[in-house]
């Protein structure tokens, strides 16, 4: 798979800081039921990285440590991590918010067949990849039944109140292009998806987030190999707004390899841009449990502009209509 990391270090970003930590973003292995085209963690099911429990041990006295509000739980498919369950009860029973990147599919594993109840009891927030509300575009980015298997899903978690009014089960959805262009208005957008998948399936589900493909990794590759990199990240610098760089999630949200080590998003994870700290290269959850990253230098390259091109994406959707 071709890099582009020598491509997007080249290219200048404004330069940006830390501010206070609310999240922790924990991807916890790279193994992943599906293999979609766009996925920036290049995660399949031949995968075989995987936090393992001493490390999810950190996780959790830093979030008790640190009074993180926060746990957003990542992968590949986080459920098929061992210490999954672990890591949201221990989390729950300090009060924190636990969030999941959930693929919907993963419902239909062997041994997930109690997970949408499991998530349910914990009152887990589930954000969920659905890129499209029409069948061929899921087949075509994230493989054949897909869309079926997430409509399936879909209907499961709506059986148990997500989504739904006054549960207090949250159901968000995740939309990413299919090419190589900025996400529509996300608002009009999350319309559609309600009103399609409403009409179609009876389902139903909160907000809808558009978030802007990352030119890294399998995505990247497949705009290096198809001469497209150049013509995206053109499209993403000059839909660049300044505006939009005090909404990045990297000022609040700290994000943790499965080994434990630190990151300033997902997206550094990816290309293996450590957090520095105090001259140190790589720097370990457990060094940051007394040390407070405010102010600390972001790591920011070419990629960054794919988070504040347009309206902006960050892991909660849309930077402008998500603060608004
Ligand atoms: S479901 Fe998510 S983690 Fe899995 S391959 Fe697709 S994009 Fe990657
Ligand atoms: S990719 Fe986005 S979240 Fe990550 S460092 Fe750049 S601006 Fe921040």
């Amino acid at each position: 798979m071709r890099d582009t990391w020598p491509l997007l270090d080249k290219i200048a970003f404004p330069a940006i800081a830390r501010g206070r930590l609310d999240t922790l973003q924990v991807n916890v292995g790279y193994r992943c039921n599906q293999s979609c085209v766009h996925c920036h963690v290049g995660a399949s099911p031949h995968r075989t990285e995987e936090m393992p429990g001493e490390v999810v041990d950190t996780v959790l006295a830093f979030l008790e440590r640190r009074r993180i509000a926060t746990l957003d739980i990542t992968g590949g498919a986080p459920e098929l991590n061992a210490n999954f369950r672990r890591l949201v009860t221990s989390a729950r029973d300090m009060a924190v918010k636990v969030m999941d990147r959930h693929n919907l599919t993963v419902q239909e594993q062997p041994g997930q067949e109690d997970l949408p109840e499991f998530l349910a009891a914990n009152q887990v927030e589930i954000v969920a990849s659905m890129p499209c509300y029409l069948q061929d575009n899921v087949d075509k980015q994230r493989g054949k039944g897909v869309y079926d298997g997430s409509v399936r899903g879909l209907k499961r978690l709506n059986a148990l109140g997500y989504g739904r009014e006054g549960s207090g089960l949250t159901l968000n959805l995740v939309y990413n292009p299919l090419g190589p262009s900025l996400p529509p208005p996300q608002l009009e957008l999350e319309a559609d998806y309600k009103r399609v998948l409403g009409e179609r399936f009876g389902i139903v589900f909160n907000n809808l987030f558009t978030l802007a493909n990352m030119p890294i990794q399998r995505f990247g590759a497949i705009l290096l190999s198809q001469g497209q990199f150049d013509g995206y990240l053109d499209t993403l610098q000059h839909a660049h707004r300044d505006d939009n760089l005090a909404g990045v999630m990297c000022r609040n949200l700290l994000s943790v390899d499965y080994r434990g080590y630190v990151f300033d998003c997902d997206f550094n994870q990816m290309l293996d841009l450590p957090l520095s700290r105090n001259g140190r290269e790589r720097v370990h959850l457990s060094q940051l449990i007394d040390d407070d990253i405010f102010g600390n230098p972001i790591r920011v390259a070419g990629h960054c502009f794919g988070c504040t091109a347009g309206q902006g994406s960050s892991c909660g959707g849309a930077l402008k209509e998500a603060a608004e």
